[in-house]
């Protein structure tokens, strides 16, 4: 029997690349939209705190399982900013242009071997609103901030984000490479295993 699951993202890229991963394994993953579940104030403060109050919202309002995620960019050189802040760097409402330029400027004087950085998700699995033991996956995905844009695929910081291994920035990979290597992929890989195992265990 087929499982339905909500998927707490508007991102259609998102959404895209996690039906693909569940129709594998039988489970029917439909778009918060679908059931008209607004976002919600992303108010914590780890990866992890957003990712279950996103998941347990849609969970809630729609009375299925539900997953979320959670992901934001790590810069060393700026003690771990913007962290959980990525979307909304330079103020609200967000805007990849405004948050990629304040990026630069804030590392203007760092140089190129001390502008380390990391993207990181959080991705979990809520069997219900009150469920006490999410499962969870986590991905990290390596690379460096340049000096300036190059690319123009993707989103968010993807043009100033050196991926070393390819010689180039996020924003000129193919995205559907992008999309089996970033952050997401990985932390959807180490939450598929968990959530096949839930379902196995449960019927
Ligand atoms: P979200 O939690 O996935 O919505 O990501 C929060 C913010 O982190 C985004 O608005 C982007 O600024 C940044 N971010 C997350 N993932 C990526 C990525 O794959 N490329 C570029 N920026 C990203």
């Amino acid at each position: 029997m087929t499982q339905r699951i909500v998927l707490a993202s508007a991102n259609e890229g998102k959404i895209a690349e996690i039906q693909t991963i569940l129709q594998q394994h039988a489970i029917e993953a439909i778009p918060q939209s679908a059931f008209d579940v607004l976002d919600v104030a992303e108010t914590g403060m780890t990866f992890i705190e957003n990712a279950i109050i996103k998941a347990r919202h849609a969970a809630s309002i729609t009375k299925l399982p539900a997953i979320a995620d959670d992901s934001g960019l790590e810069v060393d050189a700026l003690g771990g900013s913007p962290g959980v802040y990525s979307a909304r760097y330079a103020g609200l409402p967000s805007n990849d242009k405004n948050n990629t330029d304040k990026l630069l400027r804030a590392l203007a004087t760092i140089p190129t071997e001390q502008r380390s950085a990391r993207f990181h998700c959080t991705m979990v699995f809520m069997a219900h609103a009150n469920d006490p033991s999410p499962l969870i996956g986590h991905g990290v995905w390596d690379g460096r901030i340049t000096l300036e844009r190059f690319g123009d695929k993707g989103f968010g910081y993807d043009p100033v984000f050196y991926v070393p291994e390819r010689n180039c920035t996020s924003a000129q990979l193919d995205q559907s490479f992008k999309n089996s290597i970033s952050h997401r992929a990985q932390a959807l890989q180490t939450l598929m295993p968990q959530i096949a195992r839930f379902y196995t265990h449960k019927t």
